[in-house]
């Protein structure tokens, strides 16, 4: 075996045994890009061998996905395949089905596109897979999001390379930060863990009531809902399964409340956002929604997505990071939020978690609202840290002590 092929094969197993924790009888869907199919089989073989009872795999295309841009009809733009991610919200309700989602497209896939024709999709799709992202983000099963290296996506973050250097360029970042390359990656991904559980302990008994976050273009107050759950690395889902959501994962992570953000924040990295790039984003929130939002590279789209609807101005999740992890220590920017959202200090527009807030299962929606979880069709994260980001702690009572000075833990 090649090095790239037994690292390879460490990842898929990494994948089965540590991000989803696939259960013998359990069946696993995946979702994945076609250039990832080596990946795909190898994930397959680890999780028959641990007893998967049925592995199925939908892939996507990026030429086939171009087409309807180019060829379709212009009014057939609000259609989104509805009875597919019905199917899928269905196998994941009980628990019996995995959901591992392996990304990897060209991030600026549609950036040539009509604008309108790409807003209407994107809507149309949120719409329709709201019923998936429901099971997801309320933990009905055991899922897992990982990386592939692909062509198109590999010389977007390396474009002076040509596509084969490019592509193994990727891989060894993939490899590297996953920890996938360690001797154990299973063991290592444990002791990570740990360290995060350490955190999300210390941060769960300070009780804040807000952040205050000073930095270059940043100067804002976020505050957290009073029933709010520190939340990092494995989690157990609702069918008792302990799970990596991220492979890679280095943050923390809680629930804003959807009513209480004030000030001004500016981003630190491009964002991709399906298939177009939005950088350089300022915005200015009042009372928890933001009232004037910029951005230096695709504004147009920026505020489209912050239109989608009545919580797509509103904070969903803010997220802590070091400046110092190791995705950010790699330098490289890659275009993709799953790694670059652990690089940094982020905020999201949108969707909460409702696992960030204590009794969500119980609470009625409206409940839920007057506690101030945000509720949306997108959660679009986008990361403001930086080794010149200080974050305070602020307690009820109005005093604060600083939890973040130039971008990490102060403890
Ligand atoms: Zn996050
Ligand atoms: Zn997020």
């Amino acid at each position: 075996m090649t090095n790239h092929a037994q690292l390879l094969d460490k990842y898929a197993e990494l994948t089965v045994k540590s991000g989803l924790n696939v259960r013998k009888g359990q069946q696993v869907l995946i979702t994945a890009p076609l250039e990832a199919v080596d990946l795909v089989r190898l994930i397959t073989h680890h999780a028959y061998k641990v007893g998967a009872s049925l592995v199925t795999c939908l892939y996507s295309d990026e030429k086939t996905s171009l087409m309807r841009y180019v060829d379709g009809d212009k009014e057939a733009f609000d259609a989104a395949p509805a009875w597919l991610f019905g199917g899928m919200a269905e196998a994941f309700r009980d628990g019996n089905c995995a959901r591992l989602g392996i990304i990897g497209e060209d991030p600026s896939l549609l950036s040539g596109q009509d604008i309108d024709k790409v807003s209407r999709a994107n809507r149309a799709r949120s719409a329709a897979y709201k019923p998936v992202v429901e099971q997801i983000t309320g933990f009905a099963t055991n899922w897992c999001v990982i990386s592939a290296a692909t062509p198109s996506h590999a010389k977007s973050v390396f474009p002076h390379m040509s596509e084969k250097d490019a592509l193994a360029a990727l891989w060894t970042a993939i490899f590297k930060c996953t920890r996938a390359d360690q001797p154990d990656p299973v063991h290592a991904w444990e002791l990570h863990t740990k360290a995060l559980h350490k955190r999300t302990g210390i941060l769960n008994a300070k009780r804040y009531s807000a952040l205050a976050y000073k930095g270059p273009g940043t100067d804002f107050t976020l505050g957290l809902v009073d029933d709010h759950i520190w939340m990092g690395g494995a989690s157990v889902a609702k069918n008792g399964i302990l799970c990596n959501p991220n492979i890679p994962s280095e943050e923390v992570f809680t629930m804003p409340h959807r009513e209480r953000v004030d000030g001004t924040v500016r981003s630190t990295k491009p964002l991709s956002y399906q298939g177009t790039f939005i950088d350089g984003i300022e915005v200015t929130f009042e009372k928890g929604r933001i009232v004037k939002g910029t951005a230096s590279k695709g504004a147009e789209v920026f505020k489209k997505m912050i239109e989608t609807d009545e919580g797509a101005a509103r904070l969903g999740e803010v997220a802590l990071v070091p400046h110092s992890s190791p995705i950010s220590a790699s330098g490289i920017v890659f275009n993709e939020t799953l790694y670059d959202e652990n690089a940094a200090s982020h905020i999201a527009v949108g969707q909460a978690y409702s696992q960030n807030m204590k009794d969500t299962s119980i609470l009625s929606a409206d409940e839920k609202l007057k506690r101030g979880m945000n509720t949306s069709l997108i959660h679009v994260d986008w990361m403001i840290g930086s080794g010149a980001l200080d974050v305070d702690g602020v307690f009820k009572d109005g005093k604060r002590e600083p939890l973040m000075r130039k971008g990490e833990w102060v403890d």
